[in-house]
């Protein structure tokens, strides 16, 4: 299956669509879930248009890891969580919705989420979490 340039992801990267961006560089692009699954659910995407994580060339690939890193830090930080999940699907079969690979930093535990929330975040609480993590970025 070849890359489709209208998925969402690619159309926040293009800026059609608002996000609420927490980081930037050359390569990768980190901004709030709208649907999260734990208050500062971030996701972390390459700006190298692939579906999965196996379509992604290696120096997207290693910017990419070290922005989810980083990102992940971040939110730790600013959510004072204990743990952080790191979350990455690839293909239908694996749950994935959207068809450009991201990676899901979410704090909290594993076992006390699953499911996304079952509104859209308001774009103004998204705001504030988003600030929050930028705060914490190093
Ligand atoms: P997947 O299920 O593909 O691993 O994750 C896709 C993620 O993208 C979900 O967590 C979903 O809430 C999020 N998402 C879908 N559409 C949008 C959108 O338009 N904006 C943002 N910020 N997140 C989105």
């Amino acid at each position: 299956m070849s890359y489709d340039s209208e998925n969402i992801f690619a159309k926040i990267l293009r800026g059609e669509i608002l996000s609420h961006k927490v980081y930037e560089d050359e390569y990768t692009l980190a901004f709030m879930d709208i649907m999260p699954q734990a208050t500062g659910h971030t996701l972390v995407i390459p700006k190298e248009p692939a579906r999965t994580l196996f379509d992604l060339s290696d120096t997207a690939c290693t910017h990419l890891i070290r922005a989810v890193q980083r990102v992940g830090v971040a939110v730790k930080l600013a959510m004072k969580a204990d743990g952080i999940v790191v979350m990455q699907l690839n293909g239908i079969a694996a749950g994935q919705t959207v068809d450009h690979v991201h990676f899901h930093v979410v704090p909290g535990s594993v076992h006390d989420f699953g499911k996304h929330s079952a509104e859209e975040n308001q774009a103004g609480d998204l705001a504030l979490l988003a600030d929050k993590i930028i705060q914490c970025m190093s």
